[in-house]
């Protein structure tokens, strides 16, 4: 009777094992599930979420703006002469560069959602109306010049800016999301011919 109450022991001991191994391979997939899943939405060099991270965000804002008849604002942020800045101190500084600038566009814009569109632009969403935004856009503009970073062949001011294009709608039925990129960008544009290191809307 001993030796078959051992063996219930050890069967009872092993189905035991078996589980928590189980239990641990299940929580070790589904934790590198959100790995990939956080990967997927994220860029590598910044950390903030990226274009396919924007996309959807966007759709979603627009949908929900729809339906409640609020306003959404996108902010379109490009670096100004960048490709000189990488020419003149390599791409890992440019690399950098990208990082603080990353770093300020999300500190400025934390009720927003932030984003990097491609390489050195990025996006800021939100769902507030022109004034809010423009402040936003303002201070992201002042705190990437107040970074210093210095950018010797950019003349007259020799160190790192921002061109921002902005654009504030309540969307009607039919507004669609390139609708709103396209605004923004045209704005950006604007803010390039300009001069650069400023803020374009489409009003002015
Ligand atoms: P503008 O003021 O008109 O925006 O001029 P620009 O030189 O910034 O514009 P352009 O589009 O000609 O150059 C963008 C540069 O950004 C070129 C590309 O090599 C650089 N770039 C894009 N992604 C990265 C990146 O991940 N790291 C670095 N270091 N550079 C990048
Ligand atoms: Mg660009
Ligand atoms: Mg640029």
């Amino acid at each position: 009777a001993s030796s078959a109450a051992k063996w219930v022991i050890v069967v009872v001991a092993s189905i035991a094992v078996l589980v928590l191994i189980a239990f641990i391979q299940t929580f070790r997939m589904e934790r590198s599930k959100q790995v990939l899943i956080h990967r997927s939405l994220h860029d590598a060099l910044t950390g903030i979420p990226n274009r396919r991270a924007f996309d959807e965000r966007l759709e979603k804002l627009l949908e929900e703006a729809k339906q409640e008849r609020t306003p959404l604002s996108l902010i379109l942020i490009d670096v100004d002469a960048f490709k000189s800045y990488n020419d003149t101190y390599g791409h890992l500084k440019g690399d950098e560069c990208l990082k603080e600038v990353a770093r300020v566009i999300k500190r400025q814009a934390r009720h927003g959602q932030v984003a990097r569109y491609g390489g050195e632009e990025f996006t800021v969403l939100l769902t507030r109306g022109i004034e809010e935004t423009r402040h936003i856009a303002e201070r992201i503009r002042q705190d990437i010049l107040d970074l210093n970073i210095t950018h010797e062949q950019y003349e007259p001011l020799c160190r790192v800016s921002v061109s921002l294009g902005l654009t504030s709608l309540v969307p009607e039925a039919q507004t669609t999301e390139k609708e709103i990129i396209d605004q923004a960008d045209q704005a950006l544009y604007r803010a390039k011919e300009n001069g650069r290191n400023q803020i374009g809307d489409l009003a002015g």
